[in-house]
């Protein structure tokens, strides 16, 4: 199967409100511009300086999305130009957005990624910190910044069970967050959760975003 087959075979399963962001981390320029020629135009980076050098490479109507965790001393090389950054999951990380932000005279989307899988990891927060943040004065006064939505990962398993059960737990602090939310630098719009192996079991659970890398350029 080419690039071109599978993005185009991936894309006629998904529903009409589900994004798909083609993950292209590690792969070359050409390859991207398969995936491109094929008419996709949203692609996800997890390494701000590979994104930017393919950036500056490629056809300036792509969105980018920072899909890996964010140095915020690297924050500045992306502002310029990127379209949506998922793995925020800090105020201090959000300052730093929205400071590059405000220099650019832009206003960037984000999405707080949350914790939701078994496995230790340093990324993510919990259901007390997201509302924490939230509440904070610090975050309200942040103008150059939008949160459209949550971003999360499921553990990485065999049971289908313990991803559906992570899965309908971030679409239900999505789903509160959505009709709660009242703050003027919230939009919330996008649930980013799924990839290659459990997209579809992600759409079932409410996933409007789903993030797709090895099933359309192949292993890494
Ligand atoms: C690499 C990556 C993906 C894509 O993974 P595949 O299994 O190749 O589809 C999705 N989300 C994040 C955060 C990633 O780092």
């Amino acid at each position: 199967m080419s690039i071109k087959n599978n993005l185009l075979h991936i894309k006629s399963t998904l529903p009409e409100n589900v994004i798909l962001v083609a993950v292209s981390k590690t792969k070359p320029v050409p390859d991207l511009m398969e995936a491109y020629d094929a008419g996709q135009r949203v692609f996800g980076e997890n390494k701000i300086q590979e994104m930017a050098d393919k950036w500056e490479q490629m056809p300036k109507d792509i969105q980018w999305h920072m899909i890996g965790h964010v140095q915020t001393n690297k924050v500045k090389f992306m502002a310029p130009f990127v379209s949506l950054i998922h793995g925020v999951d800090s105020l201090k990380l959000l300052t730093e957005i929205n400071k590059q932000a405000l220099k650019n005279n832009r206003v960037i989307d984000c999405l707080l990624q949350m914790h939701i899988a078994e496995e230790e990891t340093k990324f993510g927060l919990d259901d007390q910190e997201l509302t924490a943040l939230l509440a904070s004065n610090e975050f309200h006064e942040l103008k150059n910044i939008r949160i459209t939505g949550l971003m999360g990962m499921a553990t990485f398993t065999d049971s289908q069970n313990q991803i559906k059960k992570e899965f309908m737990h971030l679409n239900a602090v999505f789903k509160k967050l959505r009709s709660t939310s009242t703050s003027s630098n919230l939009d919330i719009t996008t649930l980013s959760m799924g990839m290659s192996g459990d997209y579809q079991l992600a759409i079932e659970c409410g996933s409007t975003m789903v993030r797709i890398g090895s099933s359309i350029f192949g292993g890494r």
